[in-house]
């Protein structure tokens, strides 16, 4: 795991680092007033490096915590409207131009969930169905929440997941071979797969290579039962 996590560390963070850099130049050479434009696509470009790279050490953290079993589901009311809204402003900073996300729900607003664990699989989700489609393409997040089950997807029109990998797609460190030269490290999926799990939910997905993937989740919400001490 960290022999890999070097091997992958020095190749994914290269290209942010690099991002990073060149915008920082440019921002500084942009020193008149009528390049304001510029200068914020740049600022814009530092930021979503640097959300690229606090990722993937994210994503290391966390998958050195499943390891030690020290992650666990712990629900809390939350509404969840609002709780998605607020991922999705986070969220869109990531999107290519004209990239949208369609938000749509129904049922109950109060659901218990736990809400680390949550933020992490739909951030995961979102910001792969965003990395794995073009410029101009929709994303639809649909939530139905009902007493008993929250029942969440997650849709892109992108390059979709090749038939035969779609049974590897929750290995860790594995990436379809469709994937080129889009940045990743093959372990989103597979923490998803985990967090789901710990919240005795279940994921599933179809996809049909250019046409676009749908990830499926079923979580319980889940009332704690009151013990006594
Ligand atoms: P990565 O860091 O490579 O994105 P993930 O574990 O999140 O890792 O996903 C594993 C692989 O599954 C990706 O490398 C990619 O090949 C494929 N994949 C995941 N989500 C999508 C999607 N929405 N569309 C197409 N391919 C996807």
């Amino acid at each position: 795991m960290k022999s890999q996590f070097v091997t992958i560390a020095s190749h994914e963070f290269r290209t942010p680092l690099g991002t990073i850099l060149s915008s920082a130049s440019l921002i500084g050479r942009y020193s008149k007033t009528e390049e304001e434009d510029k200068r914020q696509k740049h600022v814009q470009r530092i930021k979503s490096a640097v959300t690229n790279l606090t990722e993937i050490l994210n994503d290391f953290l966390s998958i050195g915590k499943l390891e030690e079993g020290r992650v666990q589901s712990i629900p809390v009311e939350v509404n969840l409207p609002e709780f998605c809204k607020g991922l999705i402003e986070e969220i869109k900073g990531l999107c290519k131009d004209d990239q949208q996300i369609h938000f749509q729900y129904n049922g109950k607003s109060d659901v218990w969930l736990d809400k680390q664990l949550l933020r992490n699989v739909l951030f995961n989700l979102l910001s792969n169905a965003i990395k794995y489609s073009e410029a101009g393409k929709s994303i639809f997040l649909r939530i139905a929440a009902g007493d008993k089950l929250v029942s969440i997807e997650i849709e892109d029109q992108g390059i979709g997941i090749p038939e035969t990998d779609q049974a590897h797609i929750f290995d860790r460190f594995f990436r379809a071979h469709n994937a080129g030269n889009v940045q990743g490290t093959g372990l989103g999926l597979n923490i998803v797969q985990n967090y789901i799990d710990l919240m005795k939910g279940e994921v599933s997905f179809s996809s049909k290579v250019g046409q676009g993937t749908t990830f499926h989740i079923n979580l319980p919400n889940y009332l704690p039962i009151q013990t006594k001490d």
